[in-house]
């Protein structure tokens, strides 16, 4: 059966996607030690308030889903546009890793929304070997996994190269790497200004300031980075003082040349209230540490709510790990003065780390 969708919000319905991502304080071992030395009054405590899209759908990463409701919308209402059924836009392409949190939030929605997925996976697996358990959980959902050596991986922008792909799989869509595109912006705009209607009715906001003094998030492709900023920049009404992506890769330059290129509307010095800081990538993509590792337990630690189960908190070193990590860092080197409201962006992704299951 196929599912025309009119609005993005009838499909977050339909998906069992969250109204709205919690908005709450969280605690980091460092905040913690802050107020209970260096702050003397209540005043002057820092606060780490925390934008809970893992908590957006049990299976639909966070901020994957604000990428991907738009292009998924678009294409419901292309299909309307077109005059007879059997020539509706049915089959898409897109590309990832092997633990892509990306083409796993993709492969479920295709699977929910009868649409055929062919998912282009960097690397080659052997026949024999097991499928981990993201790669598993597409199979499962009828995705098509088609495997290619890194060298082909990098043609993925190659319009010729999306061609081929095109016409060999009878794709009417094609989604590039993380569902990163211009159009996935407008899913971020919205978050934003789910957070100023929370900041509203938690009397956060005040007049003629921003509401929170700083905020971070992770960078790997920059859409969501580049999304936040345009969105900072369409308000009236400021959400943070200045917008800090954490490099989850190594990628000084690069990064920046990302999100830029999102934002092409958009010139210095315009773009001066954003950056990168690029000291917490723990040497490259989905690399970790025991360090790193150890510092995840002790935030779940922490914020564990036995009573209020939506406020515990897990991270995990690829891309929240990374960035609780940083901004916890940053408070331990004094960089944030008494009284400042930081807040953090969870952007999901947790099913990336789990286990393999045994054969
Ligand atoms: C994909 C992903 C990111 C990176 O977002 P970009 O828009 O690619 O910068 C961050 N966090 C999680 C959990 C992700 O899955």
């Amino acid at each position: 059966m196929h599912h025309p969708f009119r609005h993005i919000s009838t499909m977050a319905n339909y998906l069992g996607i969250a109204q709205n991502s919690p908005l709450h304080q969280i605690k980091l071992p460092a905040q913690l030690e802050f107020n209970s030395t260096i702050a003397t009054t209540l005043h002057e405590q820092i606060q780490v308030w925390c934008k809970r899209d893992d908590l957006l759908h049990p299976i639909i990463s966070g901020n994957k889903w604000r990428k991907l409701q738009h292009a998924l919308a678009t294409f419901e209402t292309q299909s309307e546009a077109l005059a007879t059924q059997a020539s509706r836009p049915r089959r898409i392409v897109s590309f990832g890793g092997a633990y892509s949190n990306h083409l796993h939030a993709l492969a479920y929605c295709c699977n929910k929304l009868n649409i055929a997925l062919i998912a282009v996976i960097r690397g080659q697996y052997l026949a024999n070997e097991t499928l981990n358990p993201t790669l598993q959980d597409m199979t499962l959902w009828g995705a098509r996994l088609h495997f290619v050596s890194k060298t082909d991986y990098r043609r993925r922008h190659d319009p010729e190269y999306l061609q081929q792909l095109k016409s060999k799989f009878d794709a009417d869509l094609i989604i590039p790497e993380g569902g990163s595109q211009i159009s996935s912006l407008h899913g971020l705009a919205q978050m934003m200004q789910e957070i100023q209607e929370q900041a509203q009715e938690l009397e956060l906001a005040q007049l003629n300031a921003s509401i929170f003094d700083e905020f971070f998030l992770p960078v790997a492709s920059g859409a969501t980075m580049a999304g936040v900023v345009k969105a900072e920049h369409a308000t009236n009404k400021s959400i943070a003082k200045t917008i800090t992506g954490v490099a989850v890769l190594k990628g000084e330059g690069y990064l920046e040349g990302l999100v830029q290129q999102f934002l092409p509307q958009f010139r210095p010095p315009e773009t001066s209230d954003w950056q990168i800081e690029h000291h917490y990538s723990f040497g490259g993509y989905a690399k970790t540490s025991p360090e790193l590792d150890a510092f995840c337990a002790s935030v779940k630690e922490i914020n564990h709510h036995p009573d209020a189960e939506e406020k515990s908190i897990r991270i995990e070193p690829c891309y929240s790990g990374k960035l609780f990590y940083a901004v916890n860092n940053m408070l331990e080197q004094g960089r944030f003065s008494k009284g400042s409201k930081l807040l953090l962006l969870h952007t999901g992704g947790l099913q990336g780390k789990r286990p393999p299951t045994k054969p």
